[in-house]
């Protein structure tokens, strides 16, 4: 599950506690302050919950890296674990000199695999590492621009077939490395949005993507810092077996209530 916490640096404390944090992040274009909100839909839905969190919690930030690849591989080794064990793994890439594609290409599997362990499926994630630095190497000339410059929809078909990269980590690789407007659609967004009647229950991942791409402009900076936003919302209140709506900012938008 995609949950970066910390702006600066990849933090190794897990979750944050507090709203708007600063730092490098990339690209950084994304990370606009102050950037004007989007009007109200017609049909007063998903804006109106964006508003709402971003009132609530400000600016969340993220993605807290300094390079593509840093975040590229975040993305790879957040997997299925906590974003605290994916940044263990980072840190310890970066303390090997491995967040730069020469090295990271030129070391060896039982190396890579070491660095990363903290990150947990560690063989399996440094086997998606390498298929991807393979593919790159072969399809891009190792060049990240030349992969960022092909149009996105045809690079997102691409990445799709590398093993190992499902739609949560290609649209976050696509959303905060490249700045293209793939909502992140995970598990807090689904489970916010199933709870809200937005979705059916059991939704996947391209349903609960569409109703964003649908409700709010396709605008990288929008859906950048919404996906955060309702992250904080699914580990402060709406937990997989507890939903805190009581105190939720996002009260006043379940069925039935009236949205303010
Ligand atoms: S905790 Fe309740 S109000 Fe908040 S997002 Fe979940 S279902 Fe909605």
């Amino acid at each position: 599950m995609l949950q970066p916490s910390d702006a600066s640096t990849y933090s190794t404390r897990g979750t944050p506690a507090g709203p708007a944090r600063k730092g490098k992040s990339v690209p950084s274009q994304l990370m606009q302050r102050g950037k004007s909100l989007p009007p109200v839909a017609q049909n007063g839905d998903l804006r109106g919950y964006y508003r709402r969190l971003l009132e609530e919690f400000g600016s969340q930030g993220w993605w807290p890296a300094e390079t593509r690849l840093e975040v590229i591989l975040g993305a790879i080794l957040t997997q299925n674990t906590t974003w605290r064990n994916a940044a263990l793994g980072i840190g310890r890439l970066r303390d090997a000199g491995m967040l730069d594609l020469v090295p990271l290409s030129a070391t060896s599997p039982a190396r890579l695999q070491s660095l990363i362990r903290p990150a947990g499926f560690f063989r399996q994630k440094a086997r998606t590492i390498r298929g991807f630095l393979r593919w790159l190497d072969e399809a891009h000339g190792g060049s990240l621009d030349r992969m960022f410059s092909q149009p996105a929809e045809s690079l997102r078909f691409d990445l799709l077939q590398l093993k190992g990269l499902g739609p949560e980590t290609v649209d976050a690789i696509l959303l905060y490395a490249g700045g293209e407007p793939f909502f992140v659609a995970d598990a807090y967004t689904r489970r916010i949005l199933a709870r809200h009647g937005v979705i059916a229950a059991d939704a996947g991942y391209h349903e609960a993507q569409q109703s964003i791409h649908r409700s709010l402009d396709r605008d990288a900076t929008v859906y950048n810092e919404f996906h955060a936003l309702l992250v904080e919302v699914g580990k402060r209140y709406c937990r997989r077996r507890e939903a805190r709506c009581g105190s939720c900012p996002l009260q006043s938008f379940l069925p039935g209530m009236a949205a303010v």
